[in-house]
């Protein structure tokens, strides 16, 4: 044996028990009391819990946009997602126009060989929904690709899919075992905001949240299920941030549909008020967050089980990129950072009494595992799956500024939050990758995880 945990509390999605974990060439071989061997390296987790590492099912990590790119690399992304507890990563890749996406799909593999510190897949956006698009997407499913996503905004982009499209594309997936995912915002109405702001010189960041309101996302959220349950293919929201979408989402889960929602923890903890003040810029994202009744909302749907997955849609972009768009809100690059506070956030909620631990463990591990085509190789704590674990003091605290962070981002939104409960341990595959605030992993540890097709 290589590895002993002594003594922890384990917490899956569902159990909570005292016991031993004993771990051999990555994997968990022995879970029971009193485990012991004299060549094994011993780590002693009284009075602390051992969970699964976190799944993000999103993050966008040096994603291209215009001239620049997301400032967290596939290297100090899954740096600062290690160090925050988070063990697998799910990047949205861009097929860009024209290119294929097999070779998207090769040279962000590539890209991942080379930096990432824990283990990665991808689902892959695609922008120019054809014929041909649609007979590659069989290679992607092989290659072990089985979520696709198409945006219905980004029409003045030429890349948003009209309702044909979607539809094709839904169809499609489900032939392959695959599940869509759209990122549903009405584009007409955000232009047509948008004209009109910028001509009355309305240009504060606030109106970034005014031009994409709650019935922006609404009505795109109810268009996208319509068609999927018209047509019964699965169908996943993304950064799922309203609550009249989540209604629509689990009316149709109630009938029956395979739909599942995600949303993120920036719009678990804030509300749109941080649109009005300084530093509103830093915010902006797309869905942009809103109101407390959504936040409420998507908490009742985290507690029902109508939010399956909780993700971070990680996309961060440095300050002065950010700044460039403050004489107008159109030019900040969308996107917020969260990769490293996921798991640590929600767990203090459930430290706090919020929500269970087995709740956190499911919706942030084993629930992307599952509908991802990965588990039990992920998103548990169980003999036989990869020894990807988090040790959990209950009784640290932690209060997040950007200097005890561990990503290539100089500012965070999470600045001044403070957390009841942190990670102090992570190992991926059995190898100790994070050991109280210091990273101890090497670029380049990463494997690939080839996920199979929906079942
Ligand atoms: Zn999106």
């Amino acid at each position: 044996m290589d590895l002993i945990i002594k003594n922890g509390t384990i917490v899956t999605a569902k159990d909570m028990y005292q016991a031993d974990i004993g771990v051999k060439n990555g994997k968990v071989i022995l879970i029971g009391k009193d485990l012991d061997h004299s060549d094994a390296t011993m780590v002693d987790a009284t009075d602390q819990l051992v969970l699964p590492g976190a799944i993000d099912a999103n993050t966008h990590l040096g994603m291209p946009l215009d001239n620049i790119q997301s400032a967290d690399d596939y290297e100090s992304g899954t740096r600062a997602a290690a160090c925050g507890g988070t063990t697998t990563i799910f990047d949205y890749v861009i097929q860009q126009p024209g290119e294929k996406i097999m070779d998207t799909l090769r040279k962000r593999k590539q890209l991942c060989e080379k930096e990432a510190c824990i283990d990665y897949s991808f689902h892959a956006t695609l922008t120019d929904v054809n014929p041909e698009i649609l007979k590659d997407m069989e290679e992607a499913v092989q290659f072990g690709i089985n979520q696709f996503k198409v945006f219905m905004i980004y029409s003045k982009e030429g890349m948003a899919t009209d309702d044909g499209t979607l539809v094709k594309a839904m169809i499609r997936a489900k032939e392959l075992g695959a599940r869509l995912a759209v990122h549903a915002e009405n584009p007409y109405i955000i232009n047509m905001h948008t004209e009109e702001f910028l001509a009355e010189g309305k240009v504060h960041p606030w109106y970034h949240y005014q031009s994409r309101q709650e019935y922006v996302e609404t009505e795109a959220v109810k268009r996208a299920v319509y068609w999927a349950t018209s047509f019964n293919t699965p169908l996943y929201i993304p950064h799922l941030a309203c609550k009249e979408g989540l209604d629509e989402i689990s009316r149709a889960r109630n009938e029956g549909y395979d739909i599942l929602a995600e949303t993120c923890p920036h719009y678990l903890y804030f509300t749109n008020e941080v649109y009005k003040y300084d530093g509103a810029q830093n915010y902006v994202c797309s869905p942009p967050i809103k109101g407390p009744e959504s936040q409420d909302a998507l908490w009742n749907g985290i507690k029902r089980g109508d939010v399956s997955i909780v993700s971070t849609d990680h996309c961060p972009f440095q300050s002065h990129e950010k700044n460039a768009g403050l004489d107008d809100y159109t030019k900040i690059p969308n996107g917020v950072m969260g990769i490293e506070n996921m798991y640590p956030y929600m767990l203090s909620e459930a430290n706090k009494g919020r929500l269970s631990f087995n709740k956190v463990v499911e919706v942030c591990s084993s629930n992307p595992a599952q509908f991802f085509g990965c588990s039990p190789q992920k998103g548990t704590i169980a003999i036989g799956s990869d020894a990807d674990l988090v040790v959990y003091d209950p009784e640290k605290t932690f209060v997040v500024r950007p200097e005890n962070m561990h990503s290539n981002v100089d500012h965070t939104i999470w600045d001044g939050v403070e957390f009841s409960g942190y990670p102090v341990k992570t190992f991926s595959r059995g190898k100790l990758v994070y050991d109280r605030e210091t990273f101890l992993g090497e670029k380049g540890w990463g494997q690939f995880i080839k996920r199979q097709p929906l079942g």
